[in-house]
């Protein structure tokens, strides 16, 4: 089945959500990023999140997940757009960490204490930054955590990862539920007893459940209608100018460095590791 999300609301207009599947965007970023078993649980619930948390951008619009925790993977950051263009990055992929009590220790990797930031190019003079503290390092109850306190709007997120016995992302999805103003925050309350006895989305979607269906389970007893579908898709906008843009940035004493490279330069994107290689006239012409 391929990526995607689909994002519905009730009838009588309480209640959002959205279900998203993101396997394959989630396999194809954390091969290009290298991470091990731990940081493609913790990178795949953190673009999940990004996918779910993006279903309401429009235009041009663009929406930024920054996690930054005191725990081996240091910086992780995604970002999506209403394309449902989505990409990834860690500053250190590999978490090092056994499993605790048969789980991927995923608050151990991120770390304790840390912030999670949310910023939105809402295509306005300046771009919208929040940040809160992270509040167990499991990526669903911190994004929860924001959009209930920082958004206000009562929410439920679920994001999950699962590997197969190679290590490789067999499933990865999750769904979000919003009580919508000026809605009844007990519906939400209602909702989440019945959540907690649903299995999990990456077991659903590995049985072919796809993300309509889980929100009809998820929303059990609600008449809803599907307001969106979209494909969801790994997509790094990175290109060649601004690489050197980014190059020519550092300033001559770095480029001069540069320059005395023998063989040609090379630089790669953080998010989708694409080479960029620069010949040394090449070089030559980025001093300023
Ligand atoms: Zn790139």
């Amino acid at each position: 089945m391929q990526d995607h999300l689909v994002r519905v609301v009730t009838e009588d207009g309480h209640l959002r959500a959205a279900a998203a599947d993101t396997t394959e965007l989630v396999r194809e970023i954390c091969r290009r990023q290298q991470a091990d078993l731990t940081a493609k649980v913790a990178l795949g619930r953190l673009l999940t999140g990004a996918a779910l948390l993006g279903c309401l951008l429009k235009g041009s619009q663009r929406l930024a997940l920054m996690v930054e925790g005191n725990g081996p993977l240091g910086r992780m950051m995604v970002e999506t757009d209403a394309a449902g263009s989505i990409r990834g990055k860690l500053q250190n992929p590999v978490a090092g960490l056994p499993p605790r009590n048969d789980r991927f220790d995923v608050a151990g990797a991120i770390g304790r204490a840390g912030f999670l930031h949310v910023i939105k190019d809402l295509g306005l003079k300046e771009p919208y930054r929040s940040m809160v503290q992270l509040q167990t390092s499991e990526v669903g109850e911190d994004l929860a955590w924001y959009l209930t306190h920082s958004e206000q709007v009562p929410s439920c997120v679920a994001v999950g990862v699962e590997l197969d016995e190679q290590g490789e992302v067999a499933a990865a999805g999750g769904f979000l539920v919003q009580a919508l103003p000026p809605g009844d925050p007990e519906q939400l309350v209602a909702l989440e007893e019945g959540l907690s006895r649903l299995e999990p989305t990456t077991s659903l979607l590995r049985q072919g459940i796809s993300p309509a269906l889980i929100l009809s389970r998820v929303l059990e007893g609600h008449q809803f209608s599907v307001q969106q579908e979209t494909e969801l898709v790994f997509n790094c906008p990175c290109s060649r100018r601004q690489i050197s843009d980014m190059l020519a940035g550092l300033g001559n004493a770095e480029i001069d460095a540069m320059i005395l490279e023998q063989a040609g330069a090379e630089v790669a994107c953080d998010y989708c590791c694409e080479n960029y290689s620069f010949t040394k006239e090449e070089r030559v012409s980025l001093r300023s």
